[in-house]
């Protein structure tokens, strides 16, 4: 049987579910969950579907999340979503179900469920769980497809990325179409900030420092972000808006965050793969996409280093 039908199949036999993803949810981790548990209920109006997990106030428009209870180990199927490392999993021991699904789109780290529907090439968790719906008898309504298009917005860029296939726009068609959500609305939700998010932007472009191998790399200790009225988990969002300057071909955001005493960083490439550096400072994600948390700032040196060698190596590679 096709992993999407054996997915439907579970969710079908299952009183009580559990829907989970990965620690400091971005809104592919959100949407992709509180989607389906919308899905899930749509379809199935008596099941109990709770999303669980630290709520982040940035994306709270995405939706709310519910209380775990430990009860819910003894009988509930879990389901993890766009979090492809056991121990990143938010909220929940997963080792302690007795049934786990895992759909992602991240490179494989763990494997760590029953059934996993792992598509590194997918755009993001939340077009993984509208092919899930297409595919199966599973119904869509148009507050699950608010959160999904958020997500797969939110991970390709609005479709800037090179994971945005034919199939993303034929599945976002077939969204639309079955829902007629409004767009405009949820990038209002999305793309709005305030001015001093825009001073932030602003501040980050005029002091990134660039090597000759195209490497840009900023690192903000808490005096500085203080100044600038900010914080680390906000920097993840930064980063995004330093893709296509014709100087870089990778870039790193470095943020001290004081409720780890670590540096954040968030690395973005259009050419170089930096998930193996990431991976190699206590991080990871995807190959153009990574996080990594780091204890000093030896380390952040270290990764800035790191980073520099892989952007030559790649322009030696493309001269
Ligand atoms: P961001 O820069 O938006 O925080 O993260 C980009 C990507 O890297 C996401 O796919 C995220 O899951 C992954 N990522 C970010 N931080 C970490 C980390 O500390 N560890 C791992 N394994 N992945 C991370
Ligand atoms: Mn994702």
């Amino acid at each position: 049987m096709n992993v999407l039908k054996k997915i439907y199949k579970e969710i079908k036999k299952h009183k009580k579910i559990v829907l989970a993803r990965h620690i400091g949810p971005d809104p592919d981790a959100l949407g992709s969950t509180l989607g389906l548990k919308e899905i899930i209920l749509n379809t199935f109006p008596n099941k109990q579907v709770y999303a669980v997990g630290t709520p982040a106030a940035r994306h709270k428009y995405i939706g709310n999340l519910d209380m775990f209870d430990e009860k819910l180990y003894e009988d509930a199927l879990l389901i993890v979503l766009d979090t492809p490392d056991i121990k990143r999993v938010d909220g929940i021991d997963p080792t302690r179900f007795k049934h786990k699904i895992k759909i992602d789109h991240h490179p494989i780290v763990d494997k760590y469920c029953d059934i996993e529907y792992v598509v590194d090439a997918a755009s993001s968790a939340s077009e993984l769980v509208i092919e899930l719906v297409y595919s199966t008898p599973l119904k869509i309504n148009k507050e699950a497809a608010e959160k999904l298009y958020a997500g797969l917005i939110s991970d390709t860029n609005r479709f800037l990325y090179s994971y945005t296939t034919d199939k993303t726009f034929y599945l976002v068609s077939w969204l639309l179409k079955k829902t007629n959500i409004n767009i405009i609305d949820i990038y209002e939700k999305m793309y709005t900030m305030s001015i001093n998010e825009k001073k932030l932007q602003s501040y980050v472009i005029l002091n990134i420092k660039i090597t000759d191998n195209k490497l840009g790399y900023l690192v903000l200790n808490q005096e500085e972000l203080d100044e600038l009225a900010s914080d680390a988990a906000t920097m993840t969002n930064i980063v995004n808006y330093l893709n296509y300057t014709e100087e870089m071909i990778s870039w790193v955001i470095f943020a001290y965050d004081k409720n780890i005493d670590k540096f954040r960083a968030s690395v973005r490439s259009r050419g170089p793969i930096i998930n193996d550096v990431a991976s190699h400072f206590n991080g990871g994600g995807h190959i153009f996409a990574s996080g990594a948390r780091l204890n000093n700032l030896d380390e952040v040196d270290d990764m800035i280093k790191e980073l520099d060698k892989v952007c030559e190596e790649y322009n030696g590679k493309n001269e």
